[in-house]
């Protein structure tokens, strides 16, 4: 029996092996050219493929083009006209710098080229194997061709099998040229492109070199992503090395589940930045609804000194120092950013016919008590100040000086009104949403994103019954509609619609008719000495009766829901008695949570009203906008999956 011996492998298969490391697919055989085209002072770049790019890729350009002299060497490894000495990798501009991409991808495709400097009289083309000029063509041909270089990569992988296997179908390939093509598009706005099939005449991609980006996102992403864009513009932090940061994020108001992943260009390459997009993903969490994703685009050009391109072959994976400083200055900067922006929201101001029962009592002039306790942190929250505040501009003004039109629609008046979202700066906010955020609880988002509703279980209990994927479960509404509404009123905190009750009415009464008599006085006087702040940040309205105040107004949760008014005096007396007045974030969290009470529905006996509500309002509700904490856990019970069923009636 013979010793098996260890051999060197044959370059040509080292070298194989290295050059998939850095081509993973036609996609990034692209990346490459189109970084070198770039490099090379293109204004205009075309790239047609077939099959994927599989079967060719070319790329076209208009740049300064390859010196004739340079041709037999081009495709060998560790050529590039960008690097000289070791040094010089510590101050490189441009995208290549390794010299490996055109050897790496002539070792694993067949690789030719056309090619005219500006001083030259014809172009020249040549092909390349396995990092040199072809054997059967060893000088390069002079041909006709005008400035600049064409180069084709044809049948990619053709002697790496394994690899041919891993890819996707064609289509699939193609998607993600085309998506590489307006990457760079985007980013490189001196530059046209166009990217099409080879042999077809329509373009996937066409942009002119003079495009605005706001125009490129447009004709790339879309009219909806182009309406909601907003201008980043970041302070340069040099001491960071953080020269420049400019880019295109879209606001509050850009409703869209689908994920772009974000597209970081750094000293001009296209890179992934893990803790970038986990910085700014964790920043719209507090604006957008939960399952929604914003498109962002960001540039920056760090010092390239700090910045290390070579962790990874392809380049893609970006290390730079002072990452976290950097990356919290920049998600800070979108932060405020979207915090300042006024978008427009509709709302609906409905009337509601409350009537609650007003017994005999109901002409009782509340008179002033006696013994009134002052309540001495409340000026503070009439005008707070200045760093604890939010939005400072106190004459604002209110949604029903937007009023447009008022239609009667059956009797009830409903009064759409069209306004400009208020700025919420509140740092008591931020940290309650922060609170919200932090509990999420990753398995129980799942479940609640993709729930559909199946029917009421027992409506007095206030069970329903979901479905998410193959399970089943079941779950107090009541719990959940609580952890809903608290969400909904901070999101929507300083913003919300009205509901104006039919007739204003008194507090006192209503305390009053409910035996809600202990500590009466003080609740009383909450709403009157509080009366800005209620109607400012929550839209209730107190008439001014400093005597008799009537509550006018409830905020609007949801539209086209209403709270049970039986609850009303419940929330009145609540909100005075059960919050912590002196501390801003309990207070407003408190008041926020006695709202979220108010609009839970009641137990009640009726399942077909029930189940109506919770299909058509509160279930696409829990779908979209509940952020579920781990505690939720308990009121959601799985009571069976379809396969352990389905073996339970096999056996049947
Ligand atoms: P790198 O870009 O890292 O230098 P490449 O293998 O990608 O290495 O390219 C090798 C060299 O070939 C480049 O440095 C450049 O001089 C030349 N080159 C490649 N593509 C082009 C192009 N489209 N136009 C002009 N020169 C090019
Ligand atoms: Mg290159």
């Amino acid at each position: 029996m013979t010793t098996p011996r260890i051999r060197p492998l044959e370059e040509a298969v080292v070298n194989r092996i290295a050059a998939g490391e850095i081509v993973l697919a036609p996609y990034s055989a692209l990346k490459e050219l189109l970084e070198n085209s770039i490099d090379a002072q293109a204004t205009s770049i075309d790239v047609a493929c077939k099959e994927g790019g599989l079967k060719l890729l070319q790329i076209t350009d208009n740049g300064v083009g390859i010196a004739k002299d340079d041709l037999a060497i081009v495709c060998e490894r560790f050529t590039t006209s960008k690097l000289r000495k070791f040094e010089d990798l510590q101050h490189i501009a441009t995208y290549g710098f390794r010299g490996e991409a055109l050897a790496s991808i002539s070792h694993i495709a067949h690789v030719s080229l056309v090619t005219k400097t500006r001083d030259s009289p014809c172009a020249w083309k040549c092909r390349y194997d396995a990092g040199h000029l072809d054997a059967r063509t060893p000088e390069p041909q002079p041909v006709a061709g005008t400035d600049g270089t064409t180069l084709v990569v044809e049948d990619l992988f053709y002697n790496f099998p394994s690899r041919l296997h891993s890819l996707r179908p064609p289509a699939e390939e193609y998607a993600k040229i085309v998506d590489i093509v307006s990457k760079y598009a985007l980013h490189a706005t001196h530059v046209g492109f166009t990217c099409k099939k080879y042999g077809t005449a329509a373009n996937d991609i066409a942009l002119r070199s003079g495009m605005s980006q706001k125009e490129r996102v447009r004709a790339i992403y879309g009219s909806a992503v182009a309406s909601e864009l907003l201008e980043l513009e970041v302070e340069p932090r040099a001491e960071y090395g953080l020269l420049k940061c400019t880019g295109l994020i879209t606001n509050v108001n850009y409703d869209n589940k689908k994920s772009t992943p974000p597209i970081f260009f750094i000293n001009g390459r296209l890179v992934s930045c893990d803790p970038l997009r986990r910085a700014i993903a964790q920043t719209y969490g507090t604006y957008l609804p939960k399952g929604h994703k914003p498109f962002v685009y960001l540039s920056l050009e760090l010092d390239s000194v700090n910045v290390d391109v070579n962790v990874h072959p392809t380049k893609r994976e970006v290390r730079f120092l002072f990452e976290d400083e950097i990356v919290d200055h920049v998600a800070q900067k979108i932060a405020e950013v979207l915090a300042n922006t006024d978008v427009s929201r509709t709302f609906l101001t409905q009337q509601l016919l409350p009537s609650p029962k007003r017994s005999a009592t109901s002409d009782v002039v509340f008179s002033t008590p006696k013994k009134l306790r002052p309540l001495p942190s409340f000026s503070q929250y009439k005008r707070p100040s200045e760093h604890k505040l939010v939005r400072t501009d106190f004459a604002q003004p209110t949604l029903t000086a937007y009023l447009s039109q008022k239609t009667s629609v059956d009797g009830v008046d409903s009064t759409q009104s069209r306004t400009e979202r208020a700025k919420v700066k509140l740092k008591s906010i931020f940290e309650l949403k922060e609170d919200v955020e932090q509990a999420a609880d990753d398995r129980l988002v799942e479940v609640f994103s993709k729930m559909t509703f199946i029917g009421v279980v027992d409506p007095r209990k206030r069970l329903m019954c979901f479905q998410q994927d193959v399970k089943l479960y079941i779950a107090d509404y009541g719990a959940l509609c609580y952890e809903l509404f608290y969400q909904i009123g901070l999101a929507d905190f300083s913003n919300f619609g009205r509901l104006r009750l039919s007739e204003p009415v008194s507090i006192a009464d209503l305390l009053l008719e409910n035996g809600l008599t202990d500590q009466m006085d003080e609740v009383v006087q909450v709403f009157v000495e509080m009366k800005d702040m209620f109607k400012e940040y929550f839209s209730i309205e107190i008439d001014d009766d400093a005597q008799n105040p009537k509550l006018a107004t409830l905020p609007l949760l949801v539209k086209g829901y209403e709270p049970d008014l039986s609850k009303l005096a419940l929330f009145l007396y609540r909100s005075g008695t059960k919050v912590d007045w002196e501390d801003e974030k309990k207070c407003l969290g408190g008041l926020l949570q006695q709202l979220a009470l108010l609009y839970v529905p009641v137990a009640c006996e009726d399942d077909g009203k029930m189940a109506e509500l919770l299909e058509t309002t509160i279930c696409p509700l829990l779908k979209k906008r509940l952020l579920p904490n781990a505690e939720l856990a308990r009121d959601v019970v799985e009571i069976a999956n379809l396969p352990g069923l389905y073996r339970v009636f096999e056996r049947c």
